[in-house]
């Protein structure tokens, strides 16, 4: 499984779901990028603007309107741009597409198409040969869904995508998959000082987690190889894994992955989600929470009853 192996002519697009997550994922990649000559874009989702705590503390201010969120969606690009300077990488093509923070698990399950629409025309605009974004195992819902979509784009049948190399990292959370299959990024003492630099210049983050974030720059940076589609469905060690066949519908599991049931002619009859970037087939699914008749519902199911596979179909036609 080789590391991504940059050169002059790469392009390598990296998606952050939030400012910080350029320096805390990638902070070693990009400077490896940097160093090769490779074009590179950095798309940041979200502006990071829901996160209150941080910004309570700085302004000793209780209630937060959306001016407060504003000025802090603001002060985040700041310092993402400032991170990107400091990894060596300010003539990056950098764009901040503003979607919710905190909510792009929202927008996946009620705005689906629009969003992959969007995600798509970014991705074919620029023309990357590698892209490098959350994997669907990150335990913080907008990576998760983030890498979900993605995921979504690359997998979807006739996709024009396949051309392109996948990789994927996790910020929150230790997946087992992940770390058996992932490879570190080789790194220099050097690197590893500018990535603490780059992860500094987020001085809104540090204020309360400051030794959390600090210690992203002591740790490996891991990333894992996403074969394309075809690759994925020849390899034997991953037989099982393939798209899911027919028309699907969307459920949110109890540990919140996003899972996808196919319909057989009157109930659910199996379900998939995605793992490390291609579909895994469930062996045993016992407890959804929420079930989905239409996308939109699945937003609002969080309060909905739990129901069990095992004693009746959780979705009737
Ligand atoms: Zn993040």
């Amino acid at each position: 499984m080789p590391l991504p192996l940059l050169k002059s002519s790469s392009r390598l697009l990296m998606f952050a779901p939030h400012p910080d997550d350029e320096s805390l994922a990638c902070g070693i990649l990009l400077q490896n990028a940097v160093q090769a000559g490779a074009s590179i874009s950095v798309v940041y989702v979200t502006d990071g603007e829901n996160n209150p705590w941080p910004q309570r503390c700085l302004s000793r201010r209780w209630r937060l309107n959306p001016a407060d969120r504003h000025k802090w969606a603001k002060l985040r690009r700041q310092e993402a741009l400032a991170a990107l300077r400091v990894l060596g990488a300010a003539s990056a093509d950098v764009r901040f597409l503003g979607w919710p923070d905190q909510g792009l698990a929202g927008l996946l399950l009620s705005d689906r198409a629009s969003s992959l629409a969007r995600l798509r025309h970014l991705i074919v605009e620029w023309s990357p040969t590698d892209v490098v974004a959350p994997d669907v195992a990150d335990r913080h819902r907008d990576h998760r869904a983030l890498g979900v979509m993605l995921g979504l784009l690359f997998s979807g049948s006739g996709s024009d995508l396949h051309q392109i190399q996948r990789w994927s990292y996790i910020v929150h959370g230790r997946a087992p998959g992940f770390l058996r299959n992932a490879r570190a990024v080789p790194q220099m003492r050097r690197q590893a000082e500018t990535k603490r630099r780059a992860i500094s210049c987020h001085q809104s983050q540090l204020m309360l987690s400051r030794r959390r974030f600090l210690s992203y720059a002591a740790r490996s940076e891991l990333l894992l190889d996403i074969p394309p589609q075809e690759v994925a469905q020849k390899d034997r060690a991953r037989a099982r894994v393939m798209k899911p066949p027919g028309e699907a519908r969307m459920a949110v599991l109890h540990d919140g992955m996003v899972a996808w049931g196919v319909s057989g002619r009157r109930r659910i009859r199996s379900c998939w989600r995605i793992v490390n970037g291609v579909w895994q087939r469930l062996a045993r699914v016992t407890r959804f929470i929420g079930i989905c008749r239409h996308p939109a519902e699945v937003a609002n199911s969080r309060s909905a009853e739990t129901l069990s596979y095992a004693s009746k179909p959780w979705q009737k036609q």
